[in-house]
């Protein structure tokens, strides 16, 4: 967590990190409905540390989903890299795909239908991935006793998912998820049709795992006291990963921050910060706020300071040898003049 803090300002936040079960580099994914492609992801990267719980927040349709299809081998990329715990995704045969599926990965879906068979008890639905997985009876039954044990859920055991709560049904999902002892559990939007208490409960529980089992988890949420609780949380905007927020090590006094940047996902700025992403070839996305306030039009004076850099509407920013804008204007003056017109991303 806190290698990732150090590291915030300008670190592409791929490849770098020695301890990394997941690594997107660059990841797309178009999907083709007909003649129309929709993209996706559009060179998106994403580090996760083994160990780590990180949240996953965004607006509907942002990519959130296809991001976890394409980690979780459900999906395959259309371009960039993506490797789990040393799988290259990229380039995995079905066969292949298919074992990293049992193995490799729990994924938890929002709809609780999606996660458990109807016509089978709990017990049952937490045996099936290990049947698949070849795990032969006797270990199968001590084991899903374990998991039920693990998720709180060994007294319903023999119900069928129709008589139990949602809530109850998640916490078997979850025990469905980790049936094969994967080494990353993905949740899209778990506790989506929970109430927030329930919802509460289910997010305590994964946290728990993830810290007994270090059991490294990317868990999508809309939920800020959620993703307020993971060790860190990425937005993501237009299928690219756009900002970071990190909880404060030591929280800020009250009024000693501006608040705001932390907005979109609702989390106090005094007790995280949020930073926005680089990758490693320059682009960043403007906060909405700043597109919003400030009238880019699409383009950008660039001045690079001694320590800063700003970023001016094209044209409103002062002459480079103006009178005192801004803290950095003596060393603005030795710069060469801006470029007029400079893009903010390439995407
Ligand atoms: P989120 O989970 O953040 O709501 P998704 O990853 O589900 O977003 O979707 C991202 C974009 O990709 C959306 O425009 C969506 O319509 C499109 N999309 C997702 N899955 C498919 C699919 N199977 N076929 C076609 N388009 C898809
Ligand atoms: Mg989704």
């Amino acid at each position: 967590m806190m290698p990732y803090a150090s590291a915030l300002p300008n670190t592409p936040n791929t490849a770098s990190a020695p301890n990394a079960l997941v690594t997107c580099d660059n990841l797309v994914k178009i999907y083709k409905v007909d003649d129309i492609e929709v993209v996706a992801l559009q060179g998106l990267d994403l580090s996760v540390a083994t160990g780590e719980m990180v949240a996953i927040v965004g607006a509907s349709g942002s990519g959130k989903s296809t991001l976890l299809n394409v980690v979780g081998g459900l999906d395959v990329p259309s371009a960039g890299r993506c490797f789990v715990a040393g799988n290259d995704l990229t380039r995995m045969s079905e066969a292949q795909r298919t074992t990293y599926r049992c193995f490799s990965v729990g994924h938890i879906w929002q709809q609780s239908g999606r996660n458990l068979l109807p016509e089978l008890t709990l017990a049952e639905n937490v045996a099936l991935p290990q049947v698949m997985g070849g795990v032969g009876a006797g270990r199968r039954a001590k084991r899903t006793a374990e998991l039920l044990e693990l998720v709180g859920m060994t007294q319903h055991a023999r119900k069928k998912p129709h008589q139990l709560s949602g809530g109850e049904q998640q916490r078997g999902a979850i025990a469905v998820a980790l049936a094969n002892a994967p080494a990353l559990l993905l949740a899209d939007e778990p506790t989506g049709e929970l109430d927030s208490v329930t919802a509460g409960e289910m997010f305590a529980l994964l946290r728990r795992l993830n810290k007994e089992l270090k059991l490294t988890t990317v868990i999508v949420t809309h939920d800020a006291a959620i993703a307020s609780q993971a060790d860190r949380t990425l937005a993501i905007r237009d299928g690219r990963t756009s900002t970071e927020t990190v909880r404060r090590a030591a929280p800020l006094a009250a009024g000693a921050h501006t608040g705001g940047a932390s907005a979109v996902i609702g989390l106090s700025g005094a007790t995280h910060r949020e930073v926005v992403l680089i990758d490693r070839v320059g682009r960043l996305q403007l906060p909405t706020e700043a597109l919003e306030r400030i009238a880019f039009g699409g383009r950008a004076d660039v001045r690079i300071l001694a320590d800063h850099v700003e970023l001016w509407p094209a044209h409103a920013a002062p002459a480079p040898d103006g009178n005192g804008n801004g803290a950095g204007a003596g060393s603005a003056a030795e710069l060469p003049a801006p470029p007029s017109a400079v893009k903010e991303t390439e995407a």
